[in-house]
């Protein structure tokens, strides 16, 4: 089911919570705050990962035992620092509590105006006078009315419960920029890159279109911090991330992986072809002289870098494809920095 398509921010937190609620009943999952993240998230249907894992789940009939709840949890929700998330956590524990509260009172009510019914239904059958079937009605009436301004007002509460639980969402999509992101250089940081890599791989298995990683490192960034300091040597490392960003297209990714080593996506992009990206990158920043402070009058030299490049392959996982961009860029560092390997050795020298 893709709920996002057609709806606003606050009907789909509405739908949402009237979707996963009681589907959570149904297969006996409590409704804490770490499993409703996790229901949630299933209902909007764009975190596939985790789709993919809770529909496997239920076409095997498999029991959401709270390991099991644990676990998905982890893996597809925790993504967030630790005093945010309680932060989070505390409101959508209440907000839960009280819909948990309004659908108790609501069914309630509906059951007492079935029982009602049911001895109405048999008082007419004792073809009672005119006075007291009216009295009969009335009572009717009346207990329809209180179910009616029940309903207004169980309405009322999802309004103001959505509204609240768009304000959530927002909060959990701003947390999520903030823990995605590199403070230093604001590209996507190691967390972003290790999701990333794994929907890059993803498409890849689908459309089996080439695709490949650079990882670029700054050379001697060490002595460079010992000459002109850390505070300047943190202006180049964000620099550079501008120069990576500026050197690739739209669906490319760059990230800062940590320290002074960087790692770039490259979708639907050949072997070759990457090598070319790194070389263009390699040269711009290389031949850009660098210079600080007002009217930019200290000069600072440049700095080079060196990439490695590796393209998939239908065997690998994540670890593999980096360890095999990581082990090129040593090979770039070995043979003297300031230059491009790719794990293709033949297809260097073209
Ligand atoms: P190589 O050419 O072999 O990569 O040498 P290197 O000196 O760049 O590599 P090494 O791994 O020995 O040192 C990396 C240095 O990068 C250490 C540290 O001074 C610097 N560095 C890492 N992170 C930061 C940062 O956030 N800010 C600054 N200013 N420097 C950093
Ligand atoms: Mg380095
Ligand atoms: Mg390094």
């Amino acid at each position: 089911m893709d709920m996002a398509q057609h709806l606003s921010e606050t009907e789909l937190s509405a739908k949402i919570l009237r979707h996963a609620v009681p589907k959570m009943s149904e297969l006996n999952i409590p409704v804490t705050p770490e499993n409703y993240a996790v229901w949630y998230e299933y209902y909007k249907g764009i975190n596939l990962d985790l789709k993919r894992a809770i529909d496997g789940l239920l076409a095997n009939n498999l029991a959401f035992t709270p390991t099991m709840s644990e676990e998905l949890y982890r893996t597809y929700i925790q993504v967030h620092s630790p005093e945010l998330i309680e932060n989070v956590q505390t409101e959508t524990h209440i907000l839960i509590n009280s819909l948990l509260a309004k659908i108790a009172s609501m069914s309630k009510g509906t059951s007492r105006f079935s029982e009602s019914l049911t001895e109405f239904d048999t008082a007419l059958k004792d073809d009672p006078e005119p006075a007291v079937l009216q009295d009969l009605v009335n009572g009717i009436t009346s207990e329809l009315d209180e179910i009616i301004s029940a309903n207004i007002d169980m309405d009322k509460s999802l309004t103001s419960m959505s509204e609240e639980v768009d304000a959530l969402k927002t909060e959990m999509v701003e947390l999520r920029s903030v823990v995605m992101t590199d403070q230093l250089t604001s590209l996507n940081n190691r967390r972003a890159f290790d999701k990333e890599v794994i929907s890059h791989i993803d498409s890849f298995n689908l459309s089996n279109v080439e695709s490949s990683l650079l990882v670029v490192d700054i050379d001697y960034f060490k002595k460079f911090n010992d000459v002109h300091g850390h505070l300047i040597g943190d202006k180049v490392l964000a620099y550079v991330a501008q120069a990576l960003k500026n050197a690739v297209k739209g669906e490319d990714f760059v990230a800062r992986y940590g320290g002074e080593e960087f790692v770039v996506l490259l979708p639907n992009t050949s072997h070759q072809d990457a090598h070319k990206v790194a070389e263009n990158i390699r040269i711009k920043i290389a031949g850009r002289n660098l210079t600080i402070g007002k009217e930019k009058k200290l000069p600072l030299g440049n700095v080079t870098v060196s990439v490695g490049v590796a393209s998939l392959k239908a065997s690998d996982d994540k670890d593999s494809y980096f360890i095999r961009a990581d082990e090129a860029l040593y090979r770039a560092k070995s043979s003297g920095r300031n230059c491009v390997i790719g794990e293709r050795v033949a297809e260097e020298l073209v």
